[in-house]
């Protein structure tokens, strides 16, 4: 006689015990929460056909007899829609010069030696962004400061809209700067060009002044009087996509003001804030004794400030965290948000390229810094000897890709946050001497677990999942 099938068979699933049950996830990509009861009836076939727990992992792909497979393909390829598009960010380093010296950054007034990028040099650069088969082409002005550099700056940019009418991408252009060589005419030329403008903010002024050190003043003051006239600008214009952003860096001085720095983004109407925990490469890694802390320090700190940021939409105004976003962007969405540091594989040379000011490309910007410290090994080559297909498939590149998919990391195998996890070569890099590394070390996994716990547990409850779905909605800066 014919046995039997089955129906409660457990699927290739992942767990996490969180609390006194388990995060469980599938190769679909839903994570959903179970009981440890329910978890051991799931675990060993015993789940009843027709109950809710079946209906419950069912639909979560999890039992090998209710797949939907169209569904868990979908997912799938949702998920990891970035990784079959090229580079799309392509970050220009325009002088390793900086007018600050801020705590956590080595670039200084004088850089070392003749490193300003040559207008040859930006416009090769830029050409070669052009090369990858990516619809949509970022590219952004980095430094040291990127305003000094200013008439390459312009030249890159006129070169790139030119390039453009013959290749008709979805072209955005942006320039990283502290503001404070900003003036009325680099002001009219970035508005009239529509290059948008992100700066550094760290929070209110004692936060932010400590550390961006400027013998000029305060930085803070300078750049929240160019946030509010680029603000003013767009409004004006009544164009969204030209507001101004801006990201803060998370020191030790930033952990015991987590309400103070999400109010300081309040207060100047950025709509919301990316809270980002420091990684301890390049220069970082010489100064973390100083500005460094545990993963744990960084959660509480993410703990608390996300609070205030609930408190806030919970009372009606519209204030977005964009880690929890992205995060859940995959979770809920089966989404690529396009954050290239949490993929697999992430976004070194496949999503994003780094152009240093003498025409040497690398993975991302991270490996960049660590060529900084004197260490070439993410570099995949230079503007102005490698074709792209050559810096593309350069041995850094296929690292990198290698190094940061997930199934080459044994201890993620089984972990829930899998579906939606990634790993960093560069962190792995600067922490354990290896692009593999194991995960377990370095604070990377400890990190990335505690965050997708906490918005795993926001999306958990009805009123704060309520607030990060308008989040997701199109046109919202998460
Ligand atoms: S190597 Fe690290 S920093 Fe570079 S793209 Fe990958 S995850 Fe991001
Ligand atoms: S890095 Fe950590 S959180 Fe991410 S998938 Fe691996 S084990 Fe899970």
């Amino acid at each position: 006689m014919k046995k039997k099938k089955n129906l409660c068979e457990p699927f290739d699933f992942r767990f996490e015990r969180d609390g006194a049950g388990y995060i469980v996830s599938g190769p679909a990509g839903y994570a959903i929460r179970l009981t440890a009861a329910e978890f051991s009836a799931f675990n060993t076939g015993r789940v009843k056909e027709d109950s809710a727990l079946f209906r419950k992992l069912a639909a979560a792909g999890l039992l090998r007899g209710r797949l939907d497979l169209e569904d868990v393909s979908a997912r799938a390829s949702g998920l990891s829609a970035g990784a079959y598009e090229g580079p799309g960010l392509h970050i220009l380093v325009l002088t390793l010069k900086c007018n600050h010296a801020c705590v956590y950054c080595r670039a200084t007034a004088g850089g070392t030696g003749e490193t300003v990028m040559s207008r040859a040099t930006a416009l090769k650069s830029v050409e070669t962004a052009f090369s990858s088969p990516n619809k949509k082409i970022s590219i952004e002005f980095q430094g040291g400061e990127a305003l000094l550099n200013w008439p390459v700056l312009k030249a890159a940019v006129h070169h790139a809209k030119k390039l453009n009418l013959k290749a008709g991408r979805d072209l955005a252009l942006s320039v990283v700067t502290n503001l404070s060589l900003m003036d009325e005419e680099k002001f009219k030329f970035l508005t009239e060009e529509g290059v948008s403008v992100c700066t550094s903010l760290d929070g209110p002024a004692k936060i932010h002044d400590a550390n961006r050190r400027w013998s000029g003043g305060s930085s803070h003051a300078k750049a929240v009087y160019w946030l509010k006239r680029f603000q003013e600008a767009a409004a004006k214009d009544g164009r969204k996509d030209a507001l101004p952003s801006a990201l803060m860096t998370t020191t030790r001085l930033s952990l015991g003001n987590p309400r103070a720095i999400v109010d300081e983004y309040r207060a100047l109407k950025l709509g919301g804030i990316f809270l980002r925990p420091l990684s301890p490469i390049g220069y970082a890694a010489g100064v973390w004794p100083e500005i460094g802390y545990a993963p744990e320090d960084f959660l509480a700190f993410y703990r608390a400030a996300i609070k205030r940021v609930m408190e806030l939409n919970l009372a009606g105004e519209k204030f977005v965290e964009r880690n929890a976003a992205l995060l859940a962007a995959k979770m809920l969405r089966g989404e690529d948000p396009n954050y290239l540091d949490l993929r697999s594989p992430c976004g070194a040379a496949i999503g994003q390229l780094a152009y240093n000011y003498n025409g040497d490309v690398y993975t991302c910007d991270e490996g960049r810094m660590v060529a900084a410290c004197g260490d070439d090994f993410f570099k995949l080559g230079s503007v102005h000897k490698n074709a792209f297909a050559e810096l593309m498939t350069a041995p850094a590149a296929r690292v990198c890709a290698m190094a940061s998919c997930l199934e080459n990391q044994p201890y993620c195998s089984r972990c829930a946050f899998k579906p939606f996890c990634g790993v960093c070569p560069v962190h792995n890099y600067s922490t354990q001497g290896t692009p593999w590394g194991d995960i377990r070390n370095g604070g990377w996994c400890v990190l990335q677990k505690g965050l997708f716990k906490t918005v795993f547990g926001l999306l958990e409850k009805s009123g704060t999942r309520k607030i990060i779905e308008a989040w997701l909605e199109k046109g919202n800066p998460g």
